[in-house]
C-alpha cells in the first residue's frame, strides 16, 4: 500500500488545474503584455484568474499579486511593511515563534539592518495569544505577521481577533496563510488583514506560483525590478499557465471546502485516537484548533529520520516537520518553541491527511507507526545496551 500523508509539504495537483492550464501551455502563446491578439487573450486569461481568485479571498482584482510563490510573497510582504515603516521612522516588528522560515529569515535580516524585532512566545498548545500581541504594540511598531494556520503542527491562529487588535492601533498586519487558502474560509475584510500569502501548490494547484494580497491603499516593495508588470509590484512576464491553474484549484477547494474539510478532519481525530494509543507519544498542537488535515506528535526515545525511513519502506510518506528543514538534523524551532525538550522533538512525525484519504489507510497509518517506533525502540535498546557492555 502506498499513503502519501505530506499534504502539507505539497498536494498533488487536481484534475480540473491540470485541464484549465493545458490551452496555455499549448496554443495560447501570447505575451499579455504585448498588443497584439494572441497578447490580448493572455491578458485576458490573466484578468479573469486575477478576479477568480480575489473572489475566493473576498478582495478586489487590483489586490492580488502575482508570485512565485509562498516563500517569495512572505518575503515581499515582510519587506514591503518594513519599508512602509522605515519611511514613518518606525522600526519595531512584532511576530511570533513559530513563523515559516520564510517570514523569520527576512525578520532575521530586518533585525541586523537595525529594526527591532519582537518575536512572541507560543504557549504549549501553539496558539498565539491575541493579548500578547497586543501588549507588543508599541508607539513605533510597524507591522505584526503571525501566520494562519503553522505548518508543522496546524494550530489555527485567531487572525481576526489580531487584526482587529492591529487595525485599532493602526499597525499593519500581515498574515501566511499558505496552509489556509483552499481549506480554511478567508475573507480578507472579516480577518482585518493588510497583506495575506497564498500558495498554489498547497491546495492542488502547481508550484511554482503564488499571490500576495495587498489592501488597497498599501503600496506593495518590488522584490524584483524591471518591466511594469502587476501595476509595478513585481516584475517578469506572468506564467499564465501556472495563473490559471492555481485560479481553477483555489475555486474548486472553496467551492468543496466545508464537506473535504467535514471528512478529513474525522479521519485526522481517528489518526490521532490511534497513534495516541501508542506508549510515548504525545500530540502536538491543540487537538481542535488545528487544520483538519493535520497531526503531528513527537515520540519519545526514537529519531524522528529513522522513523520516516522505516515509513517509507511500508509505503507511508510523512514528514518530521516541515519539508523545508527535513535535511537538516537539528530539531524543529516549532517544537521547541512550544517547550517541548530537544530530545523529544527529535522523535517528531507529521502526516498531513486530504480529502483523498481513506479509512482504511488511516489503519494502515497507525498500524506501521506502532511496528516502527517498537521497532527503532528495540534497536535502539540494543544499541545502548552493547554499549554498557
Ligand atoms: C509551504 C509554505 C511556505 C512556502 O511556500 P512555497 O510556495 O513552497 O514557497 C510558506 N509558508 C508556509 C506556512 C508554508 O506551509
Amino acid at each position: 500500500m502506498h499513503v502519501y500523508a505530506d499534504n502539507a509539504a505539497t498536494t498533488p495537483l487536481s484534475e480540473t488545474a491540470f485541464q484549465a492550464m493545458l490551452p496555455y501551455l499549448r496554443q495560447c502563446c501570447g505575451n499579455p503584455s504585448s498588443t497584439h491578439a494572441p497578447g490580448r487573450e493572455a491578458a485576458r486569461a490573466l484578468r479573469e484568474a486575477r478576479e477568480r481568485i480575489a473572489a475566493c479571498l473576498g478582495a478586489e482584482p487590483e489586490e492580488i499579486v502575482f508570485t512565485s510563490g509562498g516563500s517569495e510573497s512572505d518575503n515581499q510582504a515582510i519587506l514591503t511593511a518594513a519599508r512602509l515603516g522605515a519611511a514613518a521612522g518606525k522600526r519595531h516588528v512584532i511576530s511570533t515563534a513559530v513563523e515559516h522560515h520564510a517570514v523569520l529569515r527576512p525578520l532575521e535580516r530586518l533585525a541586523r539592518e537595525g529594526y527591532d524585532v519582537t518575536l512572541l512566545p507560543v504557549p504549549e498548545d501553539g496558539i498565539v495569544r491575541t493579548e500578547d500581541v497586543r501588549a507588543a504594540i508599541r508607539r513605533d511598531t510597524v507591522f505584526v505577521s503571525v501566520m494562519h494556520a503553522n505548518n508543522e503542527i496546524g494550530t489555527v491562529q485567531p487572525i481576526g481577533e489580531i487584526g482587529a487588535v492591529c487595525r485599532e492601533a493602526g499597525v499593519l498586519f500581515h498574515t501566511d496563510a499558505v496552509q489556509t487558502a483552499g481549506h480554511l474560509p478567508i475573507c480578507t475584510d472579516e480577518l482585518s488583514v493588510d497583506l495575506l500569502s497564498l500558495s498554489a501548490h498547497k491546495f492542488h494547484g502547481p508550484k511554482g506560483i503564488g499571490a500576495l494580497y495587498v489592501r488597497r491603499g498599501v503600496s506593495p516593495a518590488s522584490l524584483i525590478e524591471g518591466g511594469g508588470q502587476e501595476g509595478g509590484r513585481r516584475a517578469g512576464t506572468e506564467n499564465i499557465a501556472a495563473i490559471v491553474g492555481m485560479a481553477a484549484a483555489l475555486e474548486e477547494s472553496c467551492r468543496r471546502r466545508e464537506k473535504d474539510a467535514a471528512h478529513t478532519a474525522a479521519l485526522r481525530d481517528r489518526l490521532i485516537a490511534g497513534l495516541s494509543g501508542i506508549p510515548g507519544a504525545v500530540l502536538n498542537g491543540d487537538p481542535v484548533r488545528r487544520l483538519p488535515g493535520n497531526v503531528s506528535f513527537c515520540f519519545s526515545g526514537i529519531e524522528g529520520e529513522a522513523l520516516l525511513w522505516q515509513l517509507d519502506r511500508c509505503g507511508v510518506y510523512a514528514s518530521v516537520g516541515s519539508a523545508c528543514t527535513s535535511a537538516a538534523y537539528a530539531p524543529s524551532h516549532v517544537l521547541l518553541a512550544l517547550g517541548r525538550s530537544p530530545d523529544l522533538a527529535r522523535g517528531a512525525l507529521r502526516l498531513t491527511i486530504s480529502a483523498e484519504t481513506t479509512e482504511e489507510e488511516i489503519g494502515y497509518i497507525v498500524d506501521v507507526v506502532r511496528r516502527s517506533v517498537a521497532y527503532l525502540r528495540e534497536c535502539t535498546g540494543a544499541a545502548s545496551e552493547r554499549s554498557d557492555e
